[in-house]
């Protein structure tokens, strides 16, 4: 009673602008009636952490940071993130106004820049699995040990639709249908909770990349995408309106084009489209240094880029280099009249808005608590539970699954044993790299844990002879990221990979391909010399749900999110377009086929 008593006393507070509990409308407006000019342009900007110390952001009065794919190393251990992070937000709050920072990661497979993180599969995986709610957990799981380094925000989900096997990025989609994007759009559920901020994990998520990006002509990476407004909205749009509807926090806008206009100086696909028809309420932030690409030469910044893609709607942007040159070019746009005063209104509060919606004025720093989240065994079983459920099985000829009882197996491939390979792009680093880059269960790992045979590793299939019941080449793609993963010339496998494959069939014991890939590859001409293929996309660190399926202990249940094709010419290819593929969209097998 005493309690209720003082409650009752002090309600008055409840509703007083500087008091918590006031709604986040009046929190902002009673901020904004303090800040200068320069203290709401500073909101607008995202700079590389590389690019400015803790004392430079403050000092700029910059809204936000990012450790972004190209930027400097980043610390490895989470201890070592939150220190840093803690950096940026004490110098934050103390300035005058005391606005925290927002502090920005890609983390698109788990908290993949952090050593020891647990990564999961990537999301061309994840549309293999077609389980949203599995999907949503990996989001929630994500979101604990990126809150834990106190990191408030992921670039992640990328909803692109992915048109074409070419393009570096398509396994950064959830598949080639807007039907599977938009219904993996739960992650952003699981990223952001029932509401933003509603509880301590809360981080924010970023629908990404607006709009069209998986559409280019020749699967070209920031390229053209060339399509009617009516087949942009059908395969394209359509998942973000899904993003919009589970209130994510931010858009990010694409590198690309729409039929040869920019995307991040276009006034009808930002502001009229996405802000007006759909509604979308939080902040439209920019690609990295993309505004520098608007004028052609990308390495000048000129005010009429500033000027172009501030009118055209883009309410923070990101950078890497030539923050206090945007933010002199757009105070002279803005006193020149040529950015309208109500533009940096709307962006101000927009950011505002959403710090306050993460309870960052009340919880700024990392929440060291949940460091013990990170790369936890809880996690690590949920990863291994989308790895199995990510596996596609494209051609059984009666091998699979193994049996527990095979005496002799014989493991070889470049991708069998090496966490960097099965992981991909973004992990650790931007391009992601071969070799023992973080804490994990390779394939080989895998294998030996689940089985009780003997099993005989060889990268090159050196050694291969009859004595074998089975030889499992696991083979594919290395790492690599956005444009250097463009493949205009071919997919096919790699003379490495494919030698060994040789060698195991040299052999006459009965072989099983695992493909670990981002995409679908150039097999039609191999794949009736082997007895089986498995399709395992890039695991992330828990290869132990690769040798699950293997042995049976789960039925393979995946589906393809892409349709396969049956010849590189083939490009694109998509569901539906008369072309004949070598596997549909949506195809996969089970042990009771
Ligand atoms: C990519 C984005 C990413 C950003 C920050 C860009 O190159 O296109 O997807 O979020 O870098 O790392």
């Amino acid at each position: 009673p005493a309690a209720a008593h003082t409650t009752h006393h002090h309600g008055h507070h409840d509703h007083h602008p500087h008091h918590p509990r006031s709604s986040v409308t009046e929190r902002v407006d009673e901020l904004m009636s303090r800040m200068s000019l320069q203290d709401k342009l500073g909101q607008m900007v995202q700079i590389t952490r590389g690019a400015a110390s803790p004392s430079e952001v403050a000092e700029l009065r910059i809204g936000s940071v990012l450790s972004g794919g190209g930027s400097a190393p980043s610390p490895n251990t989470p201890e070592a993130w939150a220190d840093m992070y803690d950096r940026y937000q004490s110098a934050a709050l103390d300035t005058p106004l005391g606005i925290p920072v927002l502090y920005g990661v890609d983390a698109v497979h788990g908290h993949n820049n952090v050593r020891g993180a647990t990564i999961f599969p990537h999301n061309i995986g994840l549309g293999a699995t077609r389980n949203p709610e599995l999907v949503r957990r990996i989001g929630a799981a994500t979101a604990e040990e990126v809150a834990a380094t106190g990191v408030d925000w992921t670039f992640s989900p990328c909803l692109c639709v992915a048109r074409d096997d070419r393009w570096g990025r398509t396994y950064e989609s959830f598949g080639e249908t807007p039907e599977l994007a938009s219904a993996m759009s739960s992650e952003i559920t699981g990223y952001q909770g029932a509401t933003l901020g509603g509880d301590p994990t809360s981080i924010m998520a970023t629908a990404k990349h607006y709009v069209g990006d998986g559409g280019t002509t020749g699967g070209v990476d920031q390229g053209n995408t060339q399509l009617s407004e009516q087949e942009l909205r059908r395969i394209h749009l359509a998942p973000f309106h899904e993003a919009i509807e589970r209130g994510v926090g931010s858009v990010m806008v694409s590198y690309s084009s729409w039929n040869g206009d920019k995307l991040h100086e276009h006034e009808y696909l930002i502001n009229d489209v996405l802000k007006g028809e759909l509604g979308f309420d939080g902040i439209v932030l920019s690609d990295y240094n993309a505004i520098h690409q608007l004028d052609g030469d990308d390495s000048t910044l000129t005010a009429s880029e500033v000027r172009r893609s501030v009118n055209a709607g883009l309410d923070m942007i990101m950078l890497s280099k030539d923050h206090e040159k945007f933010l002199n070019h757009l105070r002279r746009e803005v006193e020149s009249g040529r950015v309208p005063m109500q533009r940096i209104n709307d962006a101000t509060r927009r950011v505002l808005t959403k710090k306050f919606e993460l309870r960052l004025f009340e919880h700024p720093y990392a929440q060291r608590d949940l460091l013990s989240t990170v790369g936890s065994a809880e996690h690590r079983e949920l990863a291994r539970q989308a790895v199995r459920e990510s596996q596609v099985l494209l051609k059984n000829e009666g091998v699979l699954p193994l049996s527990s009882g095979t005496d002799n197996l014989f493991v070889a491939g470049s991708n069998a044993d090496d966490i960097g390979n099965q992981s991909g792009g973004w992990t650790i680093s931007w391009q992601g790299s071969s070799g023992d880059i973080t804490e994990g269960t390779t394939i080989l790992e895998g294998i030996r844990e689940v089985s009780d045979s003997s099993v005989t590793y060889n990268r090159h299939g050196e050694g291969i002879n009859d004595s074998y019941d089975a030889a499992i080449a696991v083979v594919g793609e290395k790492p690599y990221a956005e444009y250097q993963g463009d493949r205009p010339n071919g997919l096919e496998l790699s003379q490495e990979d494919l030698s060994t494959i040789a060698k195991l069939r040299s052999s006459g014991v009965p072989v099983i391909v695992v493909l670990a890939s981002g995409r679908p590859m150039d097999i039609a001409s191999e794949v009736g010399n082997w007895d089986a293929l498995l399709a395992s996309w890039l695991p992330g660190t828990q290869g132990g749900g690769v040798a699950d399926v293997l042995f049976g202990k789960y039925d393979p249940t995946g589906e393809l999110p892409m349709t396969w094709m049956r010849s590189f010419e083939q490009q694109p290819i998509n569901q539906g377009d008369g072309k004949d593929p070598l596997y549909p969209y949506g195809y996969g097998l089970s042990y009771r086929d």
